[in-house]
């Protein structure tokens, strides 16, 4: 019922951010090089997200939005080796619960679809000349859940939420070109050419990325690369640390908590460092399972990821004090 959609809909969609990271993770589950993102009113009148991605067939259109409904999932055993940023099937029925959906798409045929959803129904969908690609367009975000309106924070919060976002995937994925405006005005752009240095400069400035180690380490389990700050190059939060588990960022205290004691004595106190630690292992050690929205993480073999993440940083810093 409309009713059951909005409910499950406020747990994958809180605010405007979330509608944006599950647009741009579709986008990349669809093989995108290049991915546009504009917004209005702190994307709560307007969201647009374009990709160049495979498109959704025609007969399939009804099918993404239905909840539940995954093509990324065939079998039982794909639910515990999850190679895909999404895999649950809620984010579009979720979105068309909460806000109005304009979407034009096409699998690479000379007419692909553009359809609209209104209170997570279908009002139209007709044939249309398009490029090869999806293009979503998400207006009127919260209008029918007031409640949902009145905990967001300021505009201003909000956007900062949205860049954080858009960051952390285009550190994830550096070899696809982001392109962030607010209104049509630049935020941020990437590349897409496949260089971290280069993607966080575009995020934290040349002067940073230009000073920041590489890091690298391999064991049974894991392997770990990435950019790290020199310890005198600092931030008083943590929020330049990004953790990402199979190009999937993720929140998990105890692993970014390893990367600060990998710093150890070297750090002021109350400093962080900047820090991108991309940590490749089998989908099969990670449950992403434990949340809708996918960034909380358990993983097995923790305490021993941890130990190598602290050694590795330790190291690449060692290796510079001579
Ligand atoms: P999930 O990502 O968990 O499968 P979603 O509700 O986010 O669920 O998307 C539903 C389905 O719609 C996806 O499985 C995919 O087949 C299709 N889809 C959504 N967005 C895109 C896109 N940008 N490009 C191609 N296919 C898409
Ligand atoms: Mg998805």
């Amino acid at each position: 019922s409309e009713l059951t959609n909005q409910i499950a809909a406020g747990e994958v969609i809180e605010r405007p951010a979330s509608v944006i990271k599950e647009l741009c993770e579709n986008a990349l589950d669809a093989g995108s090089t290049r991915i546009k993102i504009d917004f209005i009113d702190a994307g709560l009148k307007q969201i647009v997200v374009q990709d160049n991605g495979s498109g959704i067939a025609a007969d399939e259109i009804d099918l993404a939005f239905m909840r539940h409904a995954t093509s990324k999932i065939n079998t039982n055993h794909d639910l515990f080796n999850i190679a895909t940023l999404g895999f649950r099937g809620e984010a579009l029925a979720s979105i068309a619960a909460v806000a109005k959906v304009d979407i034009v798409t096409n699998t690479g045929d000379v007419n692909g679809i553009h359809a609209i959803f209104e209170d997570s129904n279908k009002v139209k969908q007709e044939a249309i000349a398009s490029p090869q690609g999806t293009k979503i367009v998400v207006k009127d975000l919260f209008y029918n859940t007031p409640a949902r309106l009145k905990y967001l924070k300021s505009e201003r919060t909000e956007i900062m939420k949205i860049v954080d976002i858009v960051n952390r995937l285009a550190l994830g994925y550096p070899q696809v070109s982001f392109e962030l405006t607010n209104q049509q005005k630049q935020l941020l752009k990437t590349t897409g050419h496949d260089d971290l240095r280069q993607t966080a400069a575009n995020i934290y400035g040349i002067k940073v990325a230009e000073k920041m180690l590489a890091i690298y380490a391999q064991s049974p389990d894991f392997k770990i690369a990435g950019l790290i700050s020199r310890a005198d190059d600092t931030r008083s939060t943590r929020n330049f640390i990004t953790l990402l588990l199979n190009t999937r960022y993720v929140k998990n205290y105890r692993l970014v908590q390893a990367i600060v004691d990998g710093y150890g004595t070297r750090l002021l106190k109350g400093r962080y460092p900047f820090a991108i630690v991309k940590i490749d292992l089998d989908p099969l050690l990670v449950d992403v399972n434990v949340h809708p929205t996918k960034q909380e993480v358990r993983l097995s073999k923790e305490s021993e990821l941890a130990r190598l993440i602290v050694r590795t940083i330790d190291q690449a810093l060692g290796a510079t004090e001579h």
